[in-house]
């Protein structure tokens, strides 16, 4: 019995030595997340540059943590961040305080706010773990122009923008 066990044993190392090593060479190559991974939060764009987010705080109210703070300004014609009434003026997230819930995705009524893939996340002081809008927002999508924007009037007339893209 002794010995079969001693078999069992030899051969799991041996078959173990054929395999192929498991090891990944991170930070040169990095591991695929899962589809339901959440990561750090990303501010998402419309295609033609606008932000999605209108500055309403839902996110920061629903937000377990109170991890998440806003401070929205008007949009106008001239200088236009959102299609919306409004824009977030200021939009910070404190990676101290956030556990990943996922709950400021679910509030955001324009999908503006989205836990992406990157796991990335280090800091050396407490300020540097309170990410700013300009950390948190994508770039401007190819063919989009950067905000603010100057548009034509009586285009963007409603405080929370229909989902799909802005047409103009
Ligand atoms: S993921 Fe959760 S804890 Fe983190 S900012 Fe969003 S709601 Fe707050
Ligand atoms: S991210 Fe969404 S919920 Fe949060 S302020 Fe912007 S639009 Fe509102």
């Amino acid at each position: 019995m002794f010995l079969v066990e001693l078999a069992r044993g030899l051969w799991t190392t041996l078959k173990s030595m054929a395999e192929k090593p498991v090891t990944i060479q991170y930070p040169e190559v990095k591991r695929p997340v899962k589809t339901r991974f959440k990561g750090r939060h990303e501010l998402h764009r419309y295609d033609n540059g606008l932000e999605k987010c209108i500055g309403c705080a839902l996110c920061a109210a629903a937000c377990p943590a109170d991890a998440i703070f806003v401070e929205s300004a008007e949009n106008s014609d001239e200088r236009r961040f959102s299609p919306g009434e409004r824009y977030a003026s200021t939009y910070e997230i404190n990676f101290l305080r956030c556990i990943f819930c996922g709950y400021c995705e679910d509030a955001c009524p324009t999908e503006a706010i989205v836990l992406g893939d990157n796991y990335e996340l280090s800091f050396t002081s407490r300020r540097d773990a309170i990410y700013p809008k300009e950390m948190l927002l994508v770039p401007v999508p190819q063919g989009g122009a950067p905000t603010p924007q100057k548009t034509e009037p009586g285009v963007f007339t409603r405080s929370i923008p229909v989902m799909e893209n802005p047409k103009d």
